[in-house]
């Protein structure tokens, strides 16, 4: 039998184009290996719906700008005129165990763990089918004031001209067909030679036997 390593999913998209629900329905597939959500720190306030330590660490500035300088987090970027960023220690953890991590974050974020990690790293863009659907489901979600939303669209321009530095790209037009591309990826990628390091031994068995 061969082992596998892990790897890290990179999901990022403009805000609003879904890439939480799809994350979301990756966590809950039965039959799939689960993955292990990365829970970022940020200095961003919290949502009515959200469970600070579940969704995200809710920190302060001050806390936040510390614990970078400390090295503790993997990548970090100031998103929407926030901080936001990946805590080292979990992702380390989990690859050493053969996990896969699943990191939500923003495209300068997914730059730093690409040139940090290269060969565990697994990028996929979510785009939106048009700019009027992303802001009806942002508007749906009914999290945000309408300036945030209204800064959310202007980014959400900038955060797409990054489609391109990503290794896979999902237009999640119904959510369904979205989600079942992103399942092959996730599983494709499980399977990549470079995750089975022992395989030339395994098949040396096989060939010998
Ligand atoms: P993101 O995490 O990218 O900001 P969300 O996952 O929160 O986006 O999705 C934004 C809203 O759009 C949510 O209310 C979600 O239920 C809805 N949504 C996601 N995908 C689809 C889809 N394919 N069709 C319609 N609504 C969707
Ligand atoms: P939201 O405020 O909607 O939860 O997230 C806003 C944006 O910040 C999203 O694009 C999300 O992917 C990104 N984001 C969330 N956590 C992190 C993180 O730890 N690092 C980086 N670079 N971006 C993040």
């Amino acid at each position: 039998m061969s082992t596998k390593r892990g790897y890290i999913l990179v999901l990022s998209s403009p805000s609003g184009a879904g890439k939480s629900t799809l994350a979301r329905q990756l966590l809950a597939d039965t039959t799939l290996p689960t993955p292990h959500l990365s829970v970022s720190v940020t200095t961003r306030s919290r949502r009515p719906s959200e469970i600070d330590g579940t969704h995200y660490h809710f920190i302060d500035e001050m806390a936040f700008l510390q614990r970078r300088d400390q090295g503790a987090l993997l990548e970090w970027a100031e998103v929407h005129g926030n901080f936001y960023g990946t805590p080292r220690e979990p992702v380390e953890r989990a690859l050493a165990q053969g996990k896969i991590m699943l990191l939500d974050i923003d495209w300068q974020g997914t730059e730093q763990v690409r040139s940090a990690m290269p060969e565990d790293t697994v990028s996929v863009f979510i785009l939106p089918p048009s700019f009027e659907e992303l802001r009806a489901r942002i508007v749906r979600r009914a999290e945000d004031t309408p300036d945030v939303i209204e800064r959310r669209l202007e980014n959400a321009r900038e955060e797409m001209k990054h489609w391109r530095d990503y290794d896979y790209v999902i237009t999640n037009t119904d959510l369904e067909d979205a989600y079942a591309e992103l399942r092959g990826i996730y599983l494709a990628e499980t399977v990549r030679r470079s995750r089975q390091p022992n395989l030339e031994a395994f098949v040396d068995e096989l060939s010998a036997s």
